[in-house]
Formats: C-alpha cells, structure tokens, sequence
C-alpha cells in the first residue's frame, strides 16, 4: 500500500482534493488514510446530501493533508524523511504561533491552534 494524494468525490458534485489515500499497487484498492478519517468524515457531514458543486483542497484545511502535499512538492514519490521534516517544520511553526495566542491570552486562537497540532499528532506509516 502507498500513500499517496488524490481527489474524492462526494455525492457526484463535490471534488475533494488532496486527500490522503493508501493505494494499493496489486489491486485498484484505495484507503482513506486513518489519521484523516474521522475530519474526512466530519467535512462529509457538513456537507450534508445535497451539497452544490464544488471543490475542496482539503490540504487546506486539514494540518496532515497539507504536510503531506508539501512533501510530495519536495520529493515525488512520498518519502517518510520528507514528510518527518516537513511535519517538524509545520509544528514548530505553530508552536511558534501558539506561543503568541497563549501570550496574549486569545482562548479561541489557542483553540484552534490546538486543533491544526493534534491533526498532525496521526501516525505517518509509509
Ligand atoms: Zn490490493
């Protein structure tokens, strides 16, 4: 199975791009990655049955996604170091900003940081 980036498309209207995806080279199997599941999942919901057409970069909105599209624009195919460097750099940037919310106390900004930080907490297993 390779990890590897591709688009989803939801309730034939909805082009979702950049998702995480395990794809088998044997057979045409594919897998949404598990550590986007469940935002994957949430996003669909919002949605709701019947969405207007639309596209989606979910590397935009998705902290893993979009470590993950980085490291793809570094070095194509995916390589774990890559990715390990990229996902180091994305953390420490937003620690960086986390240092910033917490010191001026915005509750919100520091909740949202700690969002985007625990969407990149999933285990990468290439
Ligand atoms: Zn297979």
């Amino acid at each position: 199975m390779r990890l590897t980036l591709r688009s989803v498309i939801y309730a034939k209207l909805v082009n979702i791009t950049s998702v995480p995806v395990y794809a088998c080279e044997g057979c045409s199997r594919n897998e949404v990655f598990p550590g986007v599941k469940s935002d994957l999942g949430m996003l669909v919901n919002r949605l709701g049955a019947k969405p207007p057409a639309q596209t989606i970069p979910f590397d935009e909105i998705h902290e893993l996604a979009g470590v993950l599209s980085h490291a793809q624009h570094r070095s194509k195919p995916l390589r774990q170091a890559t990715v390990a460097r990229v996902a180091e750099e994305r953390t420490n940037e937003l620690l960086d900003l986390w240092i910033v919310a917490s010191s001026v106390g915005d509750e919100a900004w520091m909740a949202e940081l700690r969002g985007r930080l625990s969407q990149l907490s999933a285990q990468y297993i290439s």
